[in-house]
């Protein structure tokens, strides 16, 4: 269970995330959608450290963190093998192959032999559509191939939740569906994912939750079917702006 509670987050004096409490189930999907700027990708880098907000609870399982107290490096990194982020441009190893980016976290940093690391590298390249890929290097990849590699890379660590900020919005559309397709297996499989998008359709099959943020508030939080179903009338707005 990975929770926050009352976070503020601002940036020169703006609030981009106001009073954020919600809590994301484990073995679950959340997708969080809402306007640009609405601080969908803040809040998915909060809940990585990659962004620290002022005030707030943090909480994964036992542990309990409070923003206004501070963080130690220990305590990110702890959460950080946890919560695997996948960003919009993949950012592989340009200089490394397929296999060495993702052999590259388990090995040296999780100390895993390199034998089993690697056999493990290619029953996840498998699992992602790209096992005659191990040797390639990313300029090689299509968008959509590199961006499967980096959820290869990212399930090679074992995180609990697997945090992606738009993972297909920089690909074409039939690129875009080879990532979504592997989004939905991993979905189905039970991974917990946390996933930031544009696309509805894809939202509205692959989530057990949706949040909806709105100025850096959440303006809706529960089950997909209630989302899409809502009589709110900015949410109304919102899905027939999308569609
Ligand atoms: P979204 O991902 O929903 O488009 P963001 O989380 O990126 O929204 O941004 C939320 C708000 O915070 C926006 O007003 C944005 O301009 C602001 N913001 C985000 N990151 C920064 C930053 N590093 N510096 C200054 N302002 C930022
Ligand atoms: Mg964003």
């Amino acid at each position: 269970m990975l929770r926050l509670e009352n976070v503020n987050k601002t940036f020169g004096g703006n609030l981009a995330l106001k009073d954020i409490t919600t809590t994301f189930e484990n073995n679950q999907t959340t997708v969080l959608v809402g306007p640009s700027g609405s601080g969908k990708s803040t809040m998915l880098r909060s809940l990585n450290l990659l962004e620290m907000p002022e005030s707030g609870k943090y909480y994964f399982d036992d542990l309990e963190l409070d923003f206004k107290k501070g963080i130690s490096k220990k305590e990110i990194l702890e959460v950080r093998r946890e919560t695997e982020m996948v960003f919009q441009n993949y950012n592989l190893f340009p200089h490394l192959t397929v296999l060495k980016n993702i052999i590259e976290g388990p090995v040296h940093v999780l100390k895993e032999d390199k034998e089993s690391a690697t056999k493990r590298a290619y029953e996840l390249l498998k699992k992602v559509g790209l096992a005659d890929k191990a040797d390639a290097y990313p300029q090689q990849l299509s968008g959509g191939q590199a961006q499967r590699v980096a959820i290869a890379r990212s399930l090679a660590m074992n995180p609990r939740y697997i945090l992606l900020d738009e993972p297909t919005s920089a690909l074409d559309p039939e690129l875009e569906l080879e990532v979504l397709k592997v989004l939905l297996q991993l979905a189905k499989e039970k991974q917990s994912l946390i996933i930031v998008t544009h696309n509805l359709a894809f939202a509205q099959k692959v989530a057990d939750k949706i949040l909806f943020v709105e100025d850096g508030q959440i303006l809706f939080q529960g089950p997909k079917d209630d989302f899409f179903n809502s009589d709110n009338q900015r949410i109304k707005n919102f899905l027939s702006a999308m569609t």
